[in-house]
């Protein structure tokens, strides 16, 4: 796995994908949109082993400060309506080189899925002239998390939506109190223009103790933007911009739970990448066949833990038909 080239893994990742398009498996979400959502994960830390891959942080333990060392990668995930699929990742080559690595990531990703994606999504750390830059000039758009990391225009837009009346949607229990700004100058360039929308929920909870409704306010978040909003309503702004978190939960959680993508095959820098691009391979092979061949009714019957182990007594019996007959 050290001696083999990554890039021929992402040459089979992206022709899975084309496949799954050409037969309809993926598609967009409301109006046509579909999300490239990039975003960071640490993979693995030690204080013992390390690589020439490995970062390097002082941590403080019982025992005094000692060196841990760590992989980071960034990863780039496609978001359609139901079903999204990781494209490809990035190994970080230093502790603050997040952006670094996710423009390289970028870059590549879009001359490989260029005519795949319209929009580019990231948290706060995102919301930077680099990115920003970079995704324009590519003629797509983007929407990232503002937080205090970009003060200046999160303190024009808040005051600005101080006096607006919000947009209200209710949905089952929960009501949410929309607000946006138009027009607000970037961060680099006057005559750029950003909007910012913000989004807060509240829920209604029936406490079990007493059986009292209660509201429930939660937190207030805050994305720029360079969608207008005359282009895109704002409702169908905030649930494009919440579909960041799927790299989380459907992505990074589902890779690291059902298969084991930070275990340590071999601790070695190009071993580490191509393990990973192969676990992602498997998992996108296997959420096609399980979303797109298996039919909903024995969906519901049955757990995809057992489908797995299904597939994998099947690979034991054919490896044991192979060492037999060899
Ligand atoms: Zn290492």
């Amino acid at each position: 796995m050290s001696s083999v080239d990554g890039d021929e893994i992402r040459v089979v990742l992206s022709q899975v994908f084309r496949k799954l398009k050409r037969n309809k498996g993926f598609s967009p979400m409301s109006a046509g949109h579909v999300a490239l959502v990039i975003d960071g994960h640490e993979s693995h830390t030690s204080c013992f082993r390390c690589c020439d891959g490995c970062l390097e942080r002082e941590i403080d333990t019982r025992s005094g400060t000692r060196t841990q060392y760590y992989h980071r990668h960034v990863a780039a995930h496609l978001v359609g309506r139901d079903f999204t699929y990781m494209v490809d990742i990035e190994p970080q080559r230093d502790s603050d080189g997040e952006i670094t690595a996710a423009l390289a990531l970028y870059e590549r990703v879009h001359r490989a899925y260029s005519r795949s994606y319209d929009i580019v999504m990231g948290d706060a750390l995102y919301s930077c002239q680099s990115i920003w830059k970079a995704v324009l000039a590519n003629g797509k758009q983007i929407i990232t998390v503002l937080k205090g990391n970009c003060k200046t225009l999160l303190d024009e837009a808040t005051k600005l939506m101080e006096h607006q009346a919000p947009a209200i949607r209710k949905k089952k229990s929960t009501s949410q109190e929309i607000r946006e700004v138009s027009d607000c100058p970037s961060w680099w360039d006057d005559e750029i223009k950003i909007c910012v929308v913000s989004c807060r929920d509240t829920k209604k909870v029936k406490r079990q103790l007493t059986g009292e409704i209660e509201e429930v306010v939660g937190k207030k978040w805050f994305w720029a933007s360079s969608l207008s909003i005359d282009d895109i309503d704002v409702f169908r702004f905030v649930d494009i911009a919440r579909k960041r978190w799927t790299i989380e939960n459907e992505g990074f959680n589902n890779l690291v739970t059902n298969w084991h993508a930070d275990h340590v095959y071999r601790h070695e820098d190009n071993a580490f990448e191509n393990f990973s691009l192969l676990t992602i391979l498997a998992a996108n092979i296997f959420q096609i066949f399980y979303s797109r061949n298996l039919k909903e009714a024995y969906r519901k019957k049955t757990t995809v833990r057992r489908i797995l182990n299904l597939i994998m007594a099947g690979i034991d019996a054919e490896a044991i038909v192979v060492s037999d007959t060899s």
